[in-house]
């Protein structure tokens, strides 16, 4: 997949000293107290630099609380005053954004449930043209690559250079212990489409609940994505919105400094070369396994004329069974996961079916 975005770098937006770029702030804007304290406490952690709030909030059903609406700007700008913390907002209308250009919000970004719809996203893009402030999106809540990349370009296309994306995790049938599954192969093929884009990681909505967090953080970084959107409130307990997720200021300091920030590149002079020499490795291991899985077709093949010739069906359910459950235990013994093992064997399986149904559906040409 190929993309049209011309972006600026985030250290023309935001100064963070190498260190990953943090945004933090509660869920909602309450109350001027609990957005003005919690700012405070944000900042003085020193790690933080961007004061996140939502002003007006996407809710799935109605009646809950919507957001506080524009004079929550002002709580923020006042935070921003006495701290020095940069501010943010979602923005979900072309109002939206005129309100909180107006009221001087430093950074505004587009939620899951807007970048899933392009009329939404390209309303939004529409006010922005010509106005010079970051944007960040986040990936749309259903698991769509391109929904997430047309979303950058629309409002890339109306000027917008200092972009970058969120990672907030796609919503599933499946029900797991993430809140919004990471599918982290996603944000993956993004960085992988657009490496001078810039990922936050928004463990926050990901996780869902507190006790995740770290786990995801930790991943995000490991990953090599730019920063983090963390909610964070002075009270999560009696948090008007996504209270299960948020954390104390304390419990976020608490959180950064255990991270474990490993760099892209190293320093040590033999770096380069032992790398080097691994990653050859790599490579003549997957020539060896792909000529392997060819070799193997070629006798799935074999299979496949001979079953034709004795008139016998592709699928013989009992054999595959006992290929699945020996190859798993052989995997589990060589420490590779059982759904790893079971993805393998699926790919593997449907390949070799597809081949065989080929031989199976050609006629003999006496036939033809
Ligand atoms: C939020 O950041 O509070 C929010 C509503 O997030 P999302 O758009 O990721 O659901
Ligand atoms: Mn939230």
């Amino acid at each position: 997949m190929k993309h049209s975005l011309d972006i600026l770098p985030l250290s023309s937006w935001v100064e963070t000293d190498g260190k990953p770029f943090i945004i933090a702030g509660p869920c909602s804007a309450e109350t001027e107290e609990q957005v003005v304290s919690t700012a405070h406490l944000l900042a003085n952690t020193g790690k933080v630099h961007v004061l996140r709030a939502g002003i007006w909030k996407p809710r799935t059903r109605p009646g809950e609380f919507e957001g506080i609406g524009s004079v929550g700007l002002q709580w923020l700008n006042r935070a921003k005053e006495e701290t020095g913390l940069l501010t943010a907002t979602e923005v979900a209308t072309a109002k939206h954004v005129e309100e909180a250009l107006a009221a001087g919000i430093d950074i505004l970004w587009i939620g899951a449930r807007s970048t899933a719809n392009p009329f939404t996203v390209q309303e939004i893009a529409d006010a922005l043209q010509g106005v010079d402030v970051p944007v960040i999106v986040k990936n749309p809540v259903n698991p769509d690559l391109s929904l997430w990349i047309g979303a950058l370009e629309r409002i890339n296309r109306a000027g917008i250079k200092k972009l970058a994306a969120i990672h907030r995790g796609f919503s599933s049938f499946e029900k797991t212990a993430f809140r919004n599954e990471p599918m982290w192969d996603i944000a993956i093929q993004l960085k992988t489409i657009a490496p001078e884009l810039p990922i936050i990681n928004d463990p926050s909505h990901i996780c869902g609940n507190r006790e995740l967090i770290p786990y995801v953080t930790q991943k995000a970084m490991d990953m090599d994505m730019q920063g983090l959107i963390v909610e964070s409130h002075i009270d999560p307990s009696v948090a008007w919105t996504d209270a299960k997720q948020q954390v104390t200021p304390a419990a976020l300091a608490e959180l950064l400094d255990n991270l474990s920030i490993r760099k892209p590149e190293s320093n040590n002079p033999g770096f380069e070369d032992k790398l080097a020499e691994f990653r050859n490795q790599i490579d003549q291991l997957d020539d060896q396994i792909i000529k392997q899985i060819g070799d193997r077709m070629k006798i799935a093949e074999k299979i496949g004329e001979f079953k034709r010739d004795n008139d016998v069906t592709i699928l013989q359910v009992n054999r595959w069974d006992e290929i699945v459950q020996k190859r798993v235990k052989l995997g589990a013994a060589l420490s590779l996961g059982e759904e790893f093992m079971k993805k393998y064997l699926e790919l593997l399986h449907n390949e070799s079916i597809r081949k065989q149904n080929e031989i199976m559906n050609i006629k003999p040409v006496a036939e033809a």
